[in-house]
């Protein structure tokens, strides 16, 4: 499966001139919601997600997604799995599990992700998790920016935040060249970077807020 043309398809791979939200310059934008817009793909994703899965003997009867952004790729992750699926979500700030949802002392648990880029929010969760008694089985994500190391997948950047003993699925990684305002090629021959969800057509850029 070529994860990269489906994203490009589904216009959740943006190519041109962006200016991401830490401040830095690329030539590509993911905005992974737009590949979740059709559940088909979404289905066909989470399935090739849960047979990684599956084929490194890892169990989970639980998948818990970070809102917003993994809230689908949960929910289609333990459709696959024959898991249950819940999310967690902010009260003030914290990850918290609300809504009646809950975690089995023991129960092995997939924290799930649309898309990790430095994993702070799944680890959040995972750390949330924890507490509740639960055993971080794995980290999952249809797509890996590329700053974690996803198992089969090219080294971790300094700048992950996951728990390196927990191993990390993702059909694909997404590592694109990232520059410096004042070193950025694209400048001398772009002009001005684009601000990508600034426009009123497009969504909310949060893929690369996490
Ligand atoms: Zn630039």
């Amino acid at each position: 499966m070529n994860i990269e043309a489906i994203y490009e398809e589904a216009g959740a791979l943006l190519k041109g001139h962006f200016l991401l939200s830490s401040g830095n310059h690329s030539g590509f934008y993911l905005q992974s919601a737009k590949v979740l817009e059709n559940p088909k793909t979404c289905e066909k994703l989470s399935k090739a997600l849960a047979d990684m899965i599956r084929a490194a003997n890892i169990e989970a009867s639980l998948v818990c997604a970070p809102a917003l952004g993994g809230v689908i790729a949960g929910y289609e992750l333990a459709r696959a799995l024959g898991a249950r699926s819940i999310f967690a979500e902010r009260e003030n700030g914290v990850m918290t599990l609300r809504r009646g949802f809950a975690v089995a002392k023991g129960q092995r648990v997939i924290v799930c992700e649309d898309i990790i880029t430095t994993g702070g929010s799944a680890m959040e969760t995972a750390d949330l998790i924890e507490a509740h008694g639960g055993v971080v089985a794995a980290f999952a994500a249809l797509a890996n920016r590329g700053f974690c190391r996803r198992e089969g997948g090219i080294n971790a950047d300094a700048s992950c935040k996951l728990d390196a003993n927990v191993p990390l699925f993702a059909l694909a990684d997404f590592a694109f060249p990232v520059y410096a305002p004042d070193r950025c090629p694209l400048c001398a021959a772009h002009g001005k970077p684009i601000k990508p969800g600034s426009r009123p057509t497009s969504s909310a850029p949060q893929s690369e807020d996490r």
